[in-house]
């Protein structure tokens, strides 16, 4: 077993965005000098990952900008009569290990950047996974808390219907992310396959994290958060951190963040604070995360618990819930903190405000590059998102491979896999940790770039 110190610190600088040290790739490929910029950071660390492996210079370059960025407009119908035109993206990243592969966000916050970055991340996630995909992302500019439920359903059919000809279930399949579900999946799927006779049934394969009733695979919903669970249940033990007993955190309670907080208590461990878009809940003895997400799907219809007063006061946070502010959400102290909503949201203000000793990211890209050098200068461990969140793209593929091959996976066996491959991830994270003495976000992105510099290296460049 591979074995890693506790409180070991990495020993490299992290990636320098701007200034003399720059990347000379970000010159080369015209990047803008914006150290903030979600794309540049992700590219950044990528790269850094990268000169440390000596990775030939056409695969850094290859890596460093999406192979297509698609951006569409498209009018839809909105229930008072009038049309609104929405902007939407699908950027595909890198597809030299499969098919693209990614989720859909629809929020009134995307933009091309950030879908940019996160399509990154699905190639680095995918290549660390070892899965046979690539990486892409895609998104639609809208409020989803905005629209009807019919809204919501022409917006996405139309969204489908603008970018039918740049996805397929052999080329590009799309996933559920923030702001879409799995019905959001069952409406592209059944739209393309209207679209297109040829496909057939096997139109359906062009989404996953579809209803288990039209090809989704049992597990699917929970993926994400059970991967966050695995991977700290093979690591958190490595630094002395039973799981058992272990105190945790929750920014967003949604999928993610409900999912994993569900598992993780199951396993023996106990939320004390959850942050969402809301409001903040903490309880010194624990919040029943079951119970906080049967009050949300039960209030709402979402995971997410909403007005956390309401939930304080119906007591289904659990006994001694208190609602408080960001500030003692932050600083309550645990032992590990899950970040599970958006990208960038713990700067270096929130990252001094942490009282833990690992940050387990369960959302992508949800540290800033200076809110990790905080972390890193406290001996705060980060398990990165690459890794701790593989689990939702894990199992999309197994339903993937379900469709193609007509078989039902029962969810022992869906289970039993995604804990195979993401065990694996952590292995090979921990032994680059090892070689290279570095933090574990670096060691994330060696295994992965290791394994995409073979594959080119192996198959050339075209022609
Ligand atoms: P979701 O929409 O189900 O939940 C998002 C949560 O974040 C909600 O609880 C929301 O209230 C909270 N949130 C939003 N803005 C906030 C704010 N300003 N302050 C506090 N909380 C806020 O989304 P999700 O699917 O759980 O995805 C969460 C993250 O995980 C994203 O980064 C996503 O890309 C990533 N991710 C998701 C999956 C998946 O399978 N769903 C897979 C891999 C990675």
């Amino acid at each position: 077993m591979t074995t890693i110190a506790t409180q070991t610190q990495g020993t490299t600088e992290g990636p320098s965005l701007d200034g003399d040290n720059r990347n000379p790739v970000f010159d080369e490929l015209g990047f803008p000098k914006d150290p903030n910029n979600l794309y540049t950071q992700t590219v950044g660390s990528m790269l850094h990952a990268a000169d440390m492996l000596d990775l030939q210079h056409r695969v850094k370059i290859i890596l460093a900008q999406p192979k297509n960025e698609i951006m569409v407009h498209f009018p839809v119908r909105l229930d008072d009569g009038h049309h609104h035109l929405f902007k939407g993206y699908r950027v595909q990243h890198n597809n030299a290990l499969g098919p693209f592969k990614g989720g859909l966000r629809f929020h009134p916050d995307v933009h091309l950047d950030d879908v940019k970055a996160l399509a990154l991340l699905m190639t680095m996630k995918c290549s660390l996974a070892r899965l046979p995909l690539g990486g892409g992302k895609g998104g639609v500019k809208v409020d989803p808390r905005k629209l009807s439920a019919d809204e919501m359903e022409r917006v996405t059919r139309r969204f489908t219907s603008a970018i039918m000809n740049d996805i397929g279930p052999d080329y590009d399949i799309p996933a559920p992310d923030v702001g879409t579900t799995a019905q959001h999946m069952a409406w592209i799927a059944d739209t393309f396959q209207m679209s297109n006779s040829k496909t057939a049934y096997d139109g359906m394969r062009v989404v996953t994290g579809k209803p288990v009733e039209v090809g989704g695979s049992v597990g699917r919903e929970k993926a994400t958060g059970q991967g966050v669970a695995d991977v700290m249940a093979e690591i958190l033990p490595q630094i002395k951190i039973p799981i058992e007993g272990l105190r945790f955190s929750i920014l967003g309670f949604g999928n993610v963040g409900s999912w994993a907080a569900r598992i993780l208590q199951d396993m023996g461990a106990t939320l004390i604070a959850v942050m969402d878009h809301s409001g903040a809940l903490r309880c010194d003895t624990g919040i029943d995360a079951h119970a906080l997400s049967d009050y949300s799907y039960e209030h709402y219809g979402i995971a997410g618990f909403e007005k956390s007063k309401a939930a304080t006061e119906s007591g289904k946070g659990g006994k001694g819930c208190d609602a408080v502010s960001k500030e003692d959400f932050y600083s309550t102290p645990v032992d590990a903190f899950i970040p599970a909503a958006l990208e960038q949201m713990i700067g270096p203000r929130e990252a001094e405000m942490l009282q833990c000793r690992v940050v387990a990211e369960g959302a992508n890209a949800p540290c800033t590059p200076a809110a990790d050098r905080v972390l890193q200068r406290r001996g705060i461990e980060i398990l990165p998102a690459i890794l701790c969140n593989a689990g939702g793209v894990t199992v999309s593929y197994f339903e993937w491979v379900q469709n193609k091959a007509c078989q039902i996976w029962d969810v022992e066996t869906v289970d039993r896999e995604l804990n195979k491959v993401m065990c694996m991830s952590a292995r090979r994270t921990l032994l680059a940790r090892q070689r290279y003495e570095c933090d574990m976000r670096t060691a994330a992105y060696l295994a992965a770039l290791d394994h995409i510099g073979k594959v080119y290296k192996t198959r050339g460049i075209f022609p």
